[in-house]
């Protein structure tokens, strides 16, 4: 029956790259982002038969909220390396026991904690009592029991920006992956007003990032220095430098099993559903492809891994010739000024006010959360925190 739905002829079905958002609960509180306040209802969230439909994958992100919270997500990941060759769970990292338990079933999967800074500026955006504890000490175990992808991803901002080359150090002694990202807004943050303010301090730490991972002996760090480069880029408000290609081969499905581009709208695009339709007629539908023409003329300029990796390897002569071009210039270092957009900015060519105006933060936009009429109808007599701290007082209470 699945191979039927995913398979209509004897042709082999091309691999896609899919983020799978397995649940929109969230335990942390974290400032730029306001998921943790609308939470998914847990009878909705994804089941194992609707994973069953997914297409074959050559890369699955498990995201949320935060996966950890689903009592079944080992379940969820058997099912999903039935169709992926490689997966990675991202989380907050705070269900040690949870996370520990999974990597002994699952030793190849990949583990990202989000840390956002040093213990003082990681609790404070986080919102996690002793998150920075829990997460680093879930790391370490991790590594200690011999995990061999694991990794920090940190969202950089004003607020932490100076902790991101000691963090990425911290990172690199453990021998661990280090994942950067900056602030975005969309349906799936819940947000409309995360900005930039500084914008050449946090260009300065990126740059010094740069510097760092060009300076390593890792072909893959130096193209991790091209992505910190368009963080750069992107956080002037430039255009992207890689096409986004999302939808084409790349594709995110929410907890209500609705398939979407991406995760950088600022509502929900929705392609089909795979609870009620099969992925080849979900994939083909008119409905698809009238979301691929809205990718098309997209003009948010998200930078983030989700949607740069794919374009990293589709378009890899454009990284590896800045890669080429920055390593084959020995004592010379990068410098964001490279960037025509920081040049003009730091000669008063352009205004803060003119850079604001390139971003997507928008202080009077009615913000979408994404979430099914359920869902939100659970929020009428509650809030999203009562909702999860409920949930997760009742799993305790279940395993008691
Ligand atoms: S730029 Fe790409 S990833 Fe960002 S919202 Fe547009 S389609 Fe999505």
């Amino acid at each position: 029956m699945v191979a039927a739905d995913t398979k209509q002829n004897n042709a082999p079905q091309k691999k896609l790259n899919g983020t799978v958002i397995v649940t929109y609960r969230c335990n942390a509180r974290c400032s730029m982002c306001n998921r943790y306040k609308a939470p998914s209802k847990p009878e909705e969230e994804l089941t194992l038969e609707t994973i069953a439909k997914l297409p074959p994958m050559y890369f699955t992100n498990i995201t949320g909220g935060e996966p950890f919270i689903r009592a079944d997500l080992a379940d969820i990941v058997r099912e999903l390396y039935k169709k992926s060759d490689r997966i990675v769970i991202s989380t907050n990292g705070f269900f040690t026991d949870r996370i520990i338990a999974l990597c002994e079933e699952f030793p190849q999967v990949g583990i990202r904690i989000s840390i956002e800074g040093l213990e003082e500026t990681n609790n404070a955006i986080r919102g996690l009592e002793n998150g920075f504890q829990r997460g680093y000490g879930t790391l370490k175990r991790l590594v200690d029991m011999g995990m061999k992808d694991v990794g920090f991803g940190m969202t950089v901002q004003d607020r932490n920006a100076p902790d991101l080359v000691p963090l990425y150090k911290i990172s690199d002694e453990l021998g661990m992956e280090f994942a950067t990202a900056s602030l975005h807004n969309s349906f799936y943050f819940v947000e409309a007003k995360n900005i930039i303010h500084d914008r050449p301090m946090v260009a300065g730490h990126f740059e010094a990032l740069v510097n760092e991972l060009l300076k390593s002996n890792s072909p893959k760090k130096w193209f991790r220095a091209y992505f910190n480069h368009g963080l750069i880029n992107y956080i002037y408000g430039q255009p992207r430098l890689l096409p986004c290609d999302m939808s084409f081969d790349t594709f995110f499905i929410d907890p209500y099993g609705d398939v979407m581009p991406c995760n950088g709208t600022k509502d929900k695009e929705v392609m089909g559903n795979l609870n009620t339709q099969t992925w080849d007629e979900l994939w083909n539908s008119p409905e698809a492809e009238a979301v691929r023409q809205k990718v098309r003329s997209c003009d948010r300029q998200c930078w983030m891994i989700g949607s740069v990796s794919p374009a990293m390897h589709k378009y890899i002569w454009k990284p590896a010739w800045w890669v080429l071009r920055h390593k084959l210039r020995p004592g010379k270092k990068y410098s964001m000024y490279e960037n025509e957009i920081c040049r003009r900015y730091r000669d008063g060519l352009v205004t803060k006010e003119e850079l604001d105006a390139c971003s997507t933060c928008d202080l009077a936009a009615a913000v979408s959360d994404g979430l099914s009429d359920a869902s939100r109808e659970q929020l009428r007599d509650k809030t999203g925190e009562e909702i999860v701290a409920e949930n997760l007082a009742a799993q305790s209470a279940e395993n008691a």
